[in-house]
């Protein structure tokens, strides 16, 4: 009934369930070779494509406080650091752009009032 399948410790030489990847005994990695493939990597960094010339762009939209806002939600939690890193620009400049509204209409209202008089 129990027809556990078990392998010798590389390290310990001590029979160790084959699904264990490190042996209980000795602490020994135990890899899946001589014969099957190659045991898949895991947690290898992902490899994300270069943004190039796209987060220039968004940055530009950014400046339009709204999708500055929306970018930055979007990507904030995305795995890939090169857009977490452009949604916090985005927000920068979604701020920047704020301002840069207010300085515009505040100058525009100045310059209404000095001619009104
Ligand atoms: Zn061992």
């Amino acid at each position: 009934m129990v027809d556990q399948q078990t392998r010798m410790c590389t390290g310990c030489g001590r029979q160790i369930p084959i699904e264990y990847n490190v042996c209980p005994h000795c602490g020994r990695p135990q890899n899946q070779a001589p014969y099957g493939p190659a045991p898949q990597p895991y947690g290898q960094p992902q490899q994300y494509e270069p943004m190039g010339a796209l987060k220039y762009l968004l940055y530009l939209l950014s400046l339009s406080f709204i999708i500055g806002l929306i970018i930055f939600l979007i990507w904030n939690n995305d795995p890939n650091p090169e857009k977490r890193h452009v949604a916090k620009n985005c927000l920068l400049l979604a701020f920047v752009g704020i301002v840069l509204n207010i300085v515009c209409w505040g100058a525009i209202a100045m310059a209404g009032l000095m001619f009104a008089w």
